[in-house]
């Protein structure tokens, strides 16, 4: 990584990295997209996401991630199995694995809303405070 980011910054280019690591995604990129289901479903500033997510995803994300500083005998996981894109239908791909999933999230694909410098595809985004790096 140290590599890539010299040959970035000597060269002026912007780079794209994809990872399922979000310590490094969060370290090294200026800004952070999550995707599920292969949708993007929250894009946000590096710290803001990792402090305040706005999609339930991108919390159960930040949740179940280990800590250096605190010792637990199990974590925190997202209930169910992830949806392959072509398993996908119509609503909320997140649903079914949502806690706060309401009869109305399957009416459709979520719309993509802005909120404080975050684009969240929830149809809920602006009435949850989610939990993110403790
Ligand atoms: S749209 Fe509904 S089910 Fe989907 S992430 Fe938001 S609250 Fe959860």
């Amino acid at each position: 990584m140290a590599i890539l980011d010299e040959l970035r910054r000597e060269r002026g280019m912007a780079m794209l990295l994809i990872t399922h690591d979000l310590e490094l995604a969060a370290a090294t990129c200026d800004r952070l997209a999550v995707m599920y289901a292969g949708r993007i479903v929250e894009t946000q500033a590096a710290g803001a996401l990792t402090a305040t997510p706005r999609h339930p995803y991108t919390s159960g994300l930040m949740l179940s991630r280990p800590s250096i500083d605190e010792v637990v005998h199990r974590l925190p996981v997202i209930p169910g199995r992830p949806l392959a894109a072509f398993e996908a239908d119509d609503g909320c791909a997140f649903a079914p694995r949502c806690a706060h999933a309401r009869p109305y999230c399957a009416d459709g694909r979520p719309a993509v809303v802005e909120l404080e410098g975050a684009r969240v595809a929830c149809t809920r985004a602006g009435e949850l405070t989610l939990q993110g790096e403790s």
